[in-house]
């Protein structure tokens, strides 16, 4: 372990970021987080309540409204940003051993995800605090209103306010830096929450913030549970925008509490996404990727491809590829390379995954890969699962499992293949795998998902917006979209 990490996490380093200070709850209560390779504690993190949160939220109102935040040029928002980049760069590999330890990320991922991505995404992110900009409009306004009267007209991007980010355990850091950036990119101030499970690289990132030199108060790093922090910050009347990844459930519970105050609200939930293979792509090709689509980070991620359709005619070619490519994947701790799948974030959560294999099991679905716990280790590992055999009625064709599950399916015509992609609550993405342009044109437009990826899933950049439709989401992260998310539009009109 690199000893900046042992460094890192000495109890004194283990605060919350409130006002510019490093502090504890208010209570003085702590919870342990949990290396789930090993189902050891790691550290005890300050457990905030309903008390903390009052204060994250006034800070960031007092820096939004009173501080040098407020008049700051683009430009210096921008190069903050800019500054906090590097530093991200300067401690990447603290970074990624972090949330190897924290999150059970393979090491190699969470070097590429946590701090190559991340760094990329601010970069990108930091050039839009430059290029806010709004509309001159022509009137046509008659007399007598207009009599003798000439009119300028024009709209302004102003930012939203406080925006409270509230971030999943799947890919911490990197979801985290989603909502924080293009919020200060705005020029908004943060009060951001970590899950429960996964705090540590939200601690770091808070030393990293006010290292860059933000003023304080414009970002707050504050830690504890859903039920105690989450709801109350949701529910807060001095937040003007929470930006949320996470379940449906908790979704649909932060809408309802934003609604109350007019609050925005934008939310990234779970998934069920089709991968949609037709008959003419190279099996040699399809196993992996079709695999991959689910196995990558162990399952946990929004995205993953875990109802894979294929032709019925060549289903026994493609479903033999499929298996291949799982039974070499290798389970085990994120920290050794040779490895390809690592735990389940908490014990909780193993027993979720566990209990939708039972419980298809008892279904009658056929197991063809895995279906089953490691056994002999303390960690939270399942072997790579992959299912058959199964009605469209199931719950694992149903049901986000958020696990090393894949189900496979066939089908006879492409009409059916679009109906079964669609027949699902979730609409958070699908990709189509095949060499036929005219098919794949055909298919596009009726996938309903908010992206569609081609020969290729779970693709990621900065300029690609990402979002969901049906119960997978309201709103676009990324790319030009972001910025509304972070903006009021403001509409001027004089008269001269
Ligand atoms: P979760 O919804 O339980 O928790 C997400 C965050 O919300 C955590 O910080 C949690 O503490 C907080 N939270 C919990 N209850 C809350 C409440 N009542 N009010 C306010 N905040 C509350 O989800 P999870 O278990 O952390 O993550 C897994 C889920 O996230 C999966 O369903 C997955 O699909 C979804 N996810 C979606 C995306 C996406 O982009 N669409 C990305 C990653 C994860």
């Amino acid at each position: 372990m690199d000893p900046q990490v042992i460094e890192f996490l000495d109890p004194k380093n283990i605060r919350m970021l409130i006002d510019g200070e490093f502090v504890q709850a208010v209570s003085g209560e702590t919870f342990a987080t949990v290396d789930p390779a090993s189902g050891r504690k790691i550290a005890e993190v300050p457990k905030a309540d309903a008390r903390d949160v009052d204060l994250a939220v006034a800070a960031a109102r007092r820096a939004l409204d009173h501080s040098s935040w407020r008049h700051m040029l683009p430009a210096d928002r921008q190069l903050l940003l800019l500054r906090l980049a590097d530093l991200i760069e300067e401690n990447g590999e603290k970074i990624a051993q972090l949330e190897t330890l924290d999150q059970g990320q393979l090491i190699d991922v969470a070097r590429f995800v946590q701090v190559e991505m991340a760094a990329d995404f601010i970069r990108y992110m930091a050039g839009w605090a430059t290029k806010l900009e709004g509309s001159a409009l022509d009137l046509s306004v008659r007399e007598p209103i207009g009599a003798g009267i000439r009119y300028q007209a024009y709209t302004r991007r102003e930012p939203v306010g406080v925006v409270a980010a509230i971030v999943p355990w799947n890919f911490p850091h990197l979801m985290a830096l989603w909502k924080i950036v293009p919020a200060l990119a705005c020029g908004c101030t943060v009060v951001l929450k970590p899950a429960e499970d996964t705090p540590l690289t939200a601690i770091h990132l808070a030393r990293l913030i006010q290292k860059a030199g933000f003023p304080k108060g414009v970002v707050n790093v504050i830690t504890g549970t859903g039920q105690e922090v989450g709801a109350p910050l949701a529910a807060h009347p001095g937040v003007n925008k929470v930006a949320f990844t996470g379940s449906t459930r908790v979704g649909q519970a932060i809408g309802h509490a934003a609604i109350e105050n007019m609050t925005r609200f934008s939310v990234e939930t779970g998934g069920k996404s089709p991968v949609l293979v037709l008959d003419d792509i190279d099996p040699d090709f399809l196993g992996p990727n079709a695999a991959m689509a689910t196995f990558f980070n162990h399952g946990q991620q929004c995205v993953a491809g875990s109802r894979v359709y294929l032709p019925r005619k060549r289903f026994d070619d493609y479903m033999e590829r499929i298996l291949d490519m799982t039974e070499l994947l290798k389970v085990g701790s994120g920290f050794d390379n040779r490895v390809h799948v690592g735990p389940m974030v908490s014990k909780v959560h193993h027993e979720r995954v566990m209990g939708y294999i039972d419980r298809s099991r008892e279904a009658g679905a056929k197991i063809a890969s895995g279906g089953e716990s490691v056994e002999g280790t303390e960690g939270y590992f399942i072997r790579p699962t992959v299912i058959t055999d199964v009605d469209h009625g199931f719950e694992c064709v149903r049901e986000e499992i958020f696990g090393p599950v894949l189900t496979v399916m066939p089908y006879n015509t492409l009409d059916e293949l679009v109906e079964l992609a669609n027949d699902s609550k979730y609409g958070l993405a699908a990709s189509i795998w095949s060499q036929n342009i005219s098919k794949i044109n055909m298919l596009i437009p009726r996938i309903q998902a908010g992206t569609v990826w081609v020969n290729c899933h779970g693709v990621f950049d900065a300029n690609l917006p990402f979002g969901g439709r049906k119960l997978s989401g309201i709103g676009r992260e990324h790319g030009r979209a972001a910025i509304n998310l972070f903006t009021e539009e403001k509409t001027v009109c004089i008269a001269y």
